[in-house]
């Protein structure tokens, strides 16, 4: 009963959202639907050779501010109504960051810890294979997302290039740099979120909240993201007391030595038995008293269920859907802040899109470059929604849905009007 249907709870963000900035109807009910949803199973010879069955799923949820976009999970939990949400939440990302793009996601449902490499590719390659009418540089761009990483989205050019019959660069981003893949994207998601939690300090937007120094952070989930803002947080001198993965946790009240943990996480494959902190439960460390929690795992791990004992003043939603929309009204009852999602960890996508449009145009901008990029666009409009959140007395995740929708319906009504809206993706 605690775990809510994430897509429920977009659709009711989307639908609060529309009724502030009094959303016409037929613009509201675009949001509300999913654009395409393709369904695939294929099989798979093991490494065994055993003949396994795979479902995967691509979504495209809406395309008014451009091409579809979105990533690709690997993950046993993968279901219809998740990649639902997720690909709702990508539209609402990139119109919260202005990003010329529509929302997207995809996933297969396996377990890729237990496969080889291997079969791994050979999984992506058939997958690629299934969904390649709707997917294409100017069409719908994947791109990474829990347990993928740079060396698959390297498989998915591969495989939809051998295709296609000629090199598409474009046609994924969150590629490794020497296919094309563009400075800075690793990190662009940790980043970004940094970027949103400096700016939100420098408006003084949170009470107490006036530096990174000292302040004490729990980060769930160690991964690409969690993992790299642990390390950009801990370079501005937080505190990281906590983290954690899908095997464990550590604890460390006066604060871990984050590059020994990423060294030990390297080695081992998990934090647990890190020297210099205690193991402890995965959702012990959601509860520990801290300045700020940062969950970048999975979502839905704050739910009804535990958000009472949440401690945190401040939650930095770097993953999807962390927080239940019944678990936000209890924590903002009790004063903490949320930083949310659509605006938090629309790094990645920025850096995405500069990647897509190096591809696009034969460049290769520097890592420097890239971060000032990105830097202005994660400021900007984190300073915009804080703008919006005070003009309608409204939450950082409601206000960041007012902006993100009200620059679709601009947009889409222009295109309306110019009469070649549905020209926007070719293909349809
Ligand atoms: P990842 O696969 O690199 O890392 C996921 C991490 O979460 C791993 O450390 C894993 O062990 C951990 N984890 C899994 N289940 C857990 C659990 N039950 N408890 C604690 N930890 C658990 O994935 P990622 O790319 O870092 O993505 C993390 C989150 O960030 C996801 O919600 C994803 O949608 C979101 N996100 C990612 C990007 C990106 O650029 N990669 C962009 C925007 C949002």
């Amino acid at each position: 009963m605690a775990k809510t249907n994430p897509y429920e709870d977009a659709k009711e963000m989307i639908n609060e959202a529309a009724d502030k900035i009094k959303l016409e109807p037929w613009i509201r009910e675009s949001l509300l639907a999913t654009h395409r949803e393709l369904q695939v199973t294929f099989p798979i010879k093991m490494d065994n050779g055993a003949i396994k069955n795979f479902t995967g799923f691509r979504i495209q949820h809406n395309h008014m501010m451009g091409h579809f976009k979105g990533g690709i999970r690997y993950h046993w939990n993968v279901n219809l109504d998740e990649m639902r949400a997720l690909a709702a939440w990508m539209t609402i990302k990139c119109g919260v960051v202005n990003i010329p793009f529509g929302g997207a996601k995809g996933g297969v449902i396996c377990n890729p810890k237990d496969m080889s490499e291997k079969e791994l590719e050979k999984m992506t390659k058939a997958f690629v294979r299934r969904i390649l009418p709707i997917i294409g540089p100017g069409i719908d761009i994947p791109a990474p997302d829990v347990y993928t990483n740079a060396k698959v989205m390297g498989w998915i050019l591969d495989e939809y290039s051998r295709c296609m019959g000629k090199k598409e660069l474009a046609a994924v981003t969150g590629k490794p740099i020497k296919m094309g893949g563009s400075e800075g994207r690793e990190e662009a998601t940790a980043k970004g979120g940094l970027f949103v939690l400096n700016e939100i300090i420098k408006e003084r937007y949170i009470k107490g909240l006036d530096s990174l120094k000292n302040k004490k952070i729990v980060v769930q989930g160690f991964g690409n993201v969690g993992m790299q803002f642990a390390k950009f947080a801990y370079e501005e001198g937080a505190k990281i007391i906590a983290v954690s993965d899908s095997k464990g946790a550590i604890v460390n009240k006066n604060g871990l030595d984050i590059p020994k943990v990423i060294r030990h996480k390297g080695k081992t494959r998990c934090v647990s038995d890190c020297s210099g902190a205690a193991n402890t439960t995965n959702e012990g460390i959601l509860e520990l008293d801290c300045d700020i929690l940062v969950p970048a795992a999975l979502e839905n791990v704050i739910t009804m269920e535990n958000a009472n004992k949440i401690k945190a003043k401040v939650i930095l939603e770097l993953a999807n859907g962390p927080v239940s929309i019944s678990a936000d009204r209890v924590l903002s009852k009790k004063g903490a802040v949320l930083i949310p999602d659509v605006l938090a960890n629309a790094g990645g996508v920025a850096v995405s899109y500069f990647e897509w449009k190096q591809n696009l145009s034969n460049e290769h901008w520097s890592k420097e470059e890239v971060n000032k990029k990105l830097e202005k666009i994660m400021k900007e409009n984190t300073a915009l929604v804080i703008k919006t959140a005070k003009k309608h007395k409204a939450s950082l995740r409601l206000a960041a849905y007012i902006m993100s929708i009200s620059r679709i319906a601009k947009k889409a009504k222009k295109e309306l009007d110019e009469n070649h809206y549905t020209c926007l993706v070719k293909n349809l």
